[in-house]
């Protein structure tokens, strides 16, 4: 599944020279909507690339693991990016929001993804949870719920 979107960002990383490591475990069974969970991964990875500078790395690990018990799905995007202001990270979920006008111009965007993401991860009552460092990089955390 994550197949397709792997290859569409792949393309995109190379055209930037950014190295994308991957941890992905084989034959995850999720009951979910397929082209949601890939347009989820779409948009984290797409966001990863954009803000991240030519040479530098990103690793998308995606794996089963257990959270107070429960089964659940695990992706993780960290890349060696231009990283988030603590001040915007509680707002980049919201609609139409872009961190640091000048730096997020350059790179194109209406600020929708991580919005749509958000929604796309609460229909399926999963978790995201960002950890960034301005400057250093930035990792999404997203935990979905297997039956
Ligand atoms: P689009 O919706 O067209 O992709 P966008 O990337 O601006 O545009 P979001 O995906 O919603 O919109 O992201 C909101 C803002 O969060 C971005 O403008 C950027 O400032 C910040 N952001 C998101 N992902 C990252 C990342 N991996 N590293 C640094 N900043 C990020």
């Amino acid at each position: 599944m994550a197949g397709q979107v792997i290859r569409l960002i792949q393309g995109f990383a190379q055209s930037r020279q950014i190295r994308l490591h991957l941890h992905v475990q084989d034959s995850i069974m999720l009951h979910a909507d397929q082209e949601r969970i890939k347009q989820l991964l779409y948009i984290l990875l797409d966001n990863a690339v954009k803000y991240t500078l030519e040479q530098g790395e990103i690793t998308l690990t995606v794996k089963t693991t257990t959270v107070d018990y429960k089964p659940k799905l695990c992706i993780m995007v960290k890349d060696t990016g231009i990283g988030i202001e603590s001040d915007d990270l509680s707002q980049i979920f919201h609609r139409f929001y872009r961190a640091d006008k000048n730096r997020s111009r350059q790179s194109g965007g209406t600020g929708l993804g991580l919005s749509i993401a958000k929604w796309i991860i609460d229909a399926h009552r999963g978790t995201i949870h960002v950890e960034s460092v301005s400057g250093v990089g930035s990792t999404f955390t997203v935990f979905l719920p297997i039956k």
